[in-house]
């Protein structure tokens, strides 16, 4: 299996190289050389598969022999060991839960799979790989756990101290092994600014085998079109044959990941990117006029994003076209207060309890639905992360109900080790070289 960059379609490079670099050199992003079409079949028995095996044949059919199969099975096996449940919130609207993972949030799925091929690779003889991850909350957590224990691998994370929420500061420094956690006098620009540097310092580049693991590696993308088959196969359990999408945009990873499986067969009527007011795509949708901006910060602030970086791979499948792409892609755009009342609506009708991305995502399903009253197909919101974890948005009535779930009881055992430093990077430079 090879990739071409977005910015150069006559460049190949092998997977291995696309997984290595993140980036190619000419800025473009990768992008597989052919998308597989599944077989028909495979798609109308998916309710006979489990979430791994899924995983397992959509991987194999995308990666085309780039990784073994048994090799494959195994990576995919020990990265995808949690569940994705479609839940019924009433009548059409379901959620799917995609933070049931370790750090309880739908990066999990990339980052877990990501560490692994990383590993796999590696493990061909070559130099031990320094991960390098500046981190505002949520990356960082997937990105340490995704790759604790993984041989070969040595993980260094920066946070700004004091800025990251009490749950994701316990992800972040209760690993020990591979792992290692640096809070940063300053704020989350100077944790990005510390890393870039270290990634041009000769000394360092000499040194170490140093990577970002950032979200726009291709390794990510491809395991977060699993649950979106899996999502349909749960759905046909229930007699449905059709599905509408709605997806909490920020980086615009997650909906191109569930466009890929649209490419690769899957019956999707419709993707809804649900955003913030860091509305990019929606008014880019609207109005044809692609005019990046800066980000306005939110509470549901993994997705203020004024530029996201995945845009122009969900471009490239539709070659381009935006009159193709709006066929089957809507774009909604929320403010913070609509956020908050969606939770509390949700809350006091059904009982159920969502993050303020998933709010988005729900109110943009909502509206798709109140504008299709005939459609037939099933609605599916996706869920990105677990409510508790972000503790400072909700009504003291609503966060009383929220559920510590286990894996957190058990961080909260856990002894924590922190390395603190300035924001200067002769500091940083230093503690890297020991
Ligand atoms: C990262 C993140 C998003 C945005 O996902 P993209 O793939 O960047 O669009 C949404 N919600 C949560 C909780 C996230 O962590």
């Amino acid at each position: 299996m090879n990739l071409y960059s977005t910015n150069n379609k006559d460049l190949r490079v092998p997977f291995k190289e696309g997984v290595f670099n993140s980036l190619p050199a000419d800025k473009g992003l990768y992008m597989p050389e052919n998308i597989p079409v599944l077989d028909p079949e495979f798609i109308s028995d998916l309710h006979l598969y489990s979430l791994p095996e899924i995983a397992f044949q959509v991987s194999k059919a995308i990666l085309n022999g780039a990784i073994p199969d048994d090799d494959l099975q195994r990576i995919v096996n020990e990265a995808i060991n949690f569940e994705a449940p479609v839940v019924e919130i009433s009548g059409r609207i379901h959620v799917l839960e995609l933070f049931h993972g370790p750090s309880l949030a739908f990066k999990d799925f990339g980052a877990r799979f990501m560490s692994r091929v990383m590993a796999y690779f590696l493990r061909q003889g070559e130099k031990e790989l320094n991960v390098l991850v500046a981190t505002s909350g949520d990356t960082g957590g997937a990105v340490a756990l995704g790759f604790l224990g993984v041989a070969n691998t040595m993980v260094t994370i920066l946070y700004p101290k004091g800025k990251v929420s009490p749950i994701q500061e316990l992800q972040l420094t209760t690993n020990g092994q591979n792992i290692r956690a640096v809070e940063i006098d300053g704020t989350f620009d100077d944790c990005q600014a510390l890393v870039k540097r270290a990634f041009n310092d000769p000394k360092l580049k000499e040194r170490f085998r140093l990577t970002s693991a950032n979200s726009i590696n291709i390794s990510r993308l491809i395991p977060q079109t699993f649950y979106y088959f899996n999502a349909y196969a749960q759905l046909q359990r229930q007699g449905f044959s059709e599905v509408v999408f709605s997806v909490p945009s920020g980086n615009f990873g997650n909906i191109g990941a569930g466009m890929l499986a649209l490419k690769m067969g899957l019956p999707v009527k419709q993707f809804l990117a649900a955003t913030n007011v860091n509305d990019t795509v929606p008014s880019f949708l609207k109005t044809g006029v692609y005019q990046a901006k800066p980000s306005v910060q939110t509470w549901s602030n993994a997705m203020d994003v004024g530029d996201p970086s995945n845009w122009v791979r969900i471009m490239d499948l539709f070659g381009g076209n935006r009159e193709e792409l709006k066929k089957v892609l809507t774009g909604y755009s929320y403010s913070d207060e609509e956020t908050l009342d969606a939770i509390k609506q949700v809350h006091a009708d059904h009982g159920y309890i969502m993050c303020p991305h998933t709010a988005i995502a729900w109110l943009a399903l909502k509206q798709w639905m109140n504008d299709h009253p005939s459609e037939e197909a099933a609605g599916v919101f996706l869920s990105t992360a677990h409510a508790c974890k972000f503790p400072d948005i909700f009504p003291e009535e609503i966060a009383r109900e929220i559920e510590t779930p286990a894996q957190v009881k058990e961080l909260e055992e856990k002894i924590r080790v922190v390395v603190s430093l300035g924001n200067d990077f002769e500091s940083f430079r230093k503690y890297l070289l020991g």
